[in-house]
């Protein structure tokens, strides 16, 4: 009985070398399926190392800028604090910048040196002065005098610029208006010559010694050579300048007989080719006694009333059957009322002319400084498609729209009927929506572009958004950081 049972369990001990074989092949199988699957496991874990190595390395980077930036904001004030200004005209020319959230209104001036006696008189425009539509976005806080050594007044440099979500134009919603504007008209210096050297910029009413001087240049006619002495270079000039616009004008509308007003020429060339080529009854309206004067003596050209860029009028009530204005989109104050002015005194199917207004792709392409460009005399600005729009909500169809050397030209054909302006949705064109992101993030890299290359004299004006512009910059491309902790603008961001 004990031995029967002895080789039970032999045979069972026997037996056990197979069972314990196909145990192992089964785990031996399992192992396979588990290496399988830890295989395909670590792939995975793999690339998740790879991404979080990708998010390490990032945060790392940002962290350095970030450490980079405060380096040199710090060394910036350090520099402040002991007294270094660097040339810095900050103090003697507090401009207020606000803050950076694009919709800071101004502080009040405490030296209204500009505004003594004028009041405070801003325009505030709730919506676009050209199609009505009050959504808008606003791109940059500043025109030019930010970056001047002298201001006029402490306010005059925040114009908060918007790109207009209907047809897409930059402009000022804040402007100055009455007096104020008239103070920078006659004292900006990029728009005037202050010796009056140059006789067609001469904002000065004249005196007879003027015009016994202008008298004595107009002699001799516009084509001044220089094998003679004396005459107007200046005419000639705008002759070499000018003339194409006549010649485009005279193919494409043959105007014989046709009753013609420049507004603001500037020589009066293209009236002059006009007048002679096709026998037009041409007018002029022109910014200053100086060129009236000029244009009177030089061309016999018959002038209008000076030019009110703020409360525009044409004094006429004989229609015309072309208008042409140089850069006056660009710098009228009250756009809707100037637009509706030249509709009105159009007849039926009459043109429009508008030429040497500013492209805006001169500053948004990389090439200028956006603030620089934007002096606080320029209210609007556009490109071709944009002034296209803002043209049409004003009543006006296009004819031919081009523009050279970054300045837009556009013949535009008077509607039979005017747009319904002033209300938003109203059936003119309005910008498409990624066209409209588009032009609002280049207009926001121009913006950070143009702070970031504010001269060093200048910079401490822009402390309160330097550390978000710097931020933005960096991340939007306009800017990096160099090996050495340097802030560099990126040349073409496009
Ligand atoms: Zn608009």
């Amino acid at each position: 009985m004990r031995i029967d049972r002895l080789l039970a369990s032999l045979r069972a001990l026997l037996a056990l070398p197979d069972r314990l074989s196909t145990e192992l092949r089964d785990m031996e199988r399992a192992m396979r399926d588990v290496e399988r699957t830890a295989e395909r496991t670590f792939k995975r874990h793999d690339s998740e190392m790879a991404t979080l190595r990708g998010d390490i390395t990032g945060l790392r980077d940002e962290l350095r800028d970030r450490l980079l930036q405060y380096h040199l904001q710090l060394g910036r004030l350090s520099a402040l604090v002991d007294g270094d200004r660097n040339g810095s005209l900050g103090s003697r020319v507090p401009v207020s910048t606000g803050r950076d959230n694009g919709a800071a209104q101004p502080e009040p001036s405490s030296r209204p040196r500009a505004a003594e006696g004028t009041g405070d008189e801003w325009l505030l425009l709730p919506a676009c002065p050209a199609c009505g539509t009050a959504d808008r976005t606003v791109v940059c806080e500043w025109n030019k005098l930010v970056l001047l050594d002298t201001a006029p007044d402490e306010q005059a440099a925040r114009y908060d610029y918007a790109v207009c979500h209907g047809c897409g134009i930059l402009y000022a919603t804040r402007r100055p208006v009455g007096a104020r504007y008239q103070f920078l008209v006659e004292h900006f210096e990029d728009v005037i010559d202050k010796d009056a050297k140059n006789p067609l910029l001469n904002p000065y009413p004249l005196t007879d010694e003027d015009r016994a001087r202008y008298r004595r240049l107009t002699a001799r006619g516009p084509f001044v050579s220089d094998h003679e002495s004396g005459g107007l270079s200046s005419v000639l000039r705008d002759r070499m300048e000018n003339a194409g616009h006549a010649d485009l004008l005279g193919s494409m509308l043959n105007p014989r007989g046709a009753r013609v007003l420049e507004i603001r020429p500037r020589a009066g060339t293209i009236l002059e080719g006009l007048r002679r080529h096709y026998g037009a009854d041409v007018h002029a309206m022109a910014i200053w006694e100086s060129q009236q004067f000029i244009m009177q003596e030089l061309y016999g050209i018959p002038t209008l009333s000076l030019i009110d860029f703020d409360r525009f009028a044409i004094p006429s009530q004989e229609p015309f059957d072309l208008i042409a204005c140089n850069h006056m989109f660009n710098h009228v104050v009250r756009l809707d009322l100037f637009l509706k002015a030249v509709r009105d005194a159009l007849r039926p199917g009459g043109h429009l002319y508008l030429y040497n207004e500013i492209d805006d792709s001169e500053f948004l392409d990389g090439g200028q400084s956006m603030i620089a460009t934007m002096n606080p005399l320029h209210l609007q600005a556009s490109d071709r498609p944009s002034l296209v729009r803002a043209l049409g909500a004003a009543g006006f169809e296009p004819v031919l729209v081009n523009g050279r050397h970054k300045r837009n030209f556009c013949l535009m054909r008077r509607a039979d009927q005017p747009a319904p302006s002033g209300v938003e949705g109203s059936r003119h064109a309005t910008i498409g929506t990624e066209d409209l992101a588009r032009r609002i993030a280049a207009y926001r890299r121009a913006r950070d572009r143009a702070v970031l290359r504010a001269p060093a004299a200048v910079r401490d004006r822009f402390s309160p958004v330097w550390d978000s512009t710097v931020e933005r910059a960096v991340a939007s491309g306009v800017a990096r950081f160099d090996d050495k902790g340097e802030l560099r603008i990126v040349k073409d961001d496009r």
